[in-house]
């Protein structure tokens, strides 16, 4: 079973803004839904246990590896989908999963290809795979994005806003991925649309102005609201 823990940490920028505001969160396997509007300072803690940007202080753990100071540690376990992923224009999707895997370190052909397929099936993209990701539409972008978050099995899997912008359509196919893949792993979503919560999430926690001003289940949570 792994554990992520979240403990007191702060972030202000040097503009001043108090983005994370002593947060204090445990999340065990599953998806854990972080909700809240534009500012709340959820990509800020994403980015954060990502290990792409610093607290000021406070500490954060994966199991056994300490998130703050061992952060080539938590890269080698970690699977992230950004806000904005970015994709390269004329490349196709099996290529893009393949440099990605030569960057999570998987130098072997062979085993590239393996793990490319597997993938590419998981997400219903087989049939696409020599396909440019640029001609995609949202949802299959997000599916390729997804894709990429799992090579080389992944403990914790980090998605920044995920659905924005997907159609119902879309965002359903998404649902049943992200739900599949959170039997298995730590999963955290951030997203500002209640019903991404309502639909995946087991736990949950609502921020705002920096800070988390609920934690439990989305049930109570949506009772509240
Ligand atoms: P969310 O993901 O919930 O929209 P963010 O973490 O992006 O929230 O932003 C939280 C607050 O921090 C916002 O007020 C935002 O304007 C500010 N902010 C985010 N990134 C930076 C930055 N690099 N420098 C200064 N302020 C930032
Ligand atoms: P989007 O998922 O972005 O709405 P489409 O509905 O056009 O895109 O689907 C693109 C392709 O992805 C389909 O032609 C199909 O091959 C594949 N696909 C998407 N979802 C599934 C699914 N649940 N099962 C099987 N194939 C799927």
């Amino acid at each position: 079973m792994n554990k992520l823990t979240i403990t007191n940490l702060s972030k202000t920028y040097p503009n001043g803004v108090k983005a994370l505001d002593d947060v204090t969160i445990e999340i065990e396997n599953g998806i854990f839904g972080l909700l809240g509007p534009n500012g709340a300072g959820k990509s800020s803690l994403m980015r954060t246990l990502a290990t792409l940007q610093e607290a000021d202080s406070g500490s954060a753990s994966l199991g056994d590896i300490d998130i703050i100071n061992q952060p080539s540690e938590l890269r080698k376990v970690l699977g992230y989908l950004p806000q904005e992923f970015g994709v390269y224009p004329r490349i196709t999707a099996k290529q893009l999963l393949d440099h990605m895997a030569i960057l999570k370190g998987i130098v072997k052909a062979s085993e590239r290809k393996e793990v490319v397929n597997y993938l590419l099936d998981k997400v219903n993209l087989f049939d696409k795979r020599n396909k440019s990701v640029k001609s995609f539409s949202g949802g299959m972008k997000q599916r390729v994005g997804i894709a990429q978050a799992l090579i080389g099995e992944p403990k914790l899997i980090i998605v920044d806003e995920p659905t924005a912008g997907l159609d119902p359509g879309e965002r359903n196919r998404f649902y049943n991925l992200l739900a599949d893949v959170g039997k298995e792993v730590v999963v955290i979503l951030s997203t500002h649309i209640v019903d991404d919560v309502r639909e995946l999430c087991t736990k949950m926690a609502i921020m705002n102005f920096g800070r988390i001003v609920y934690q439990g289940s989305p049930q109570s949570a949506i009772e509240e609201l």
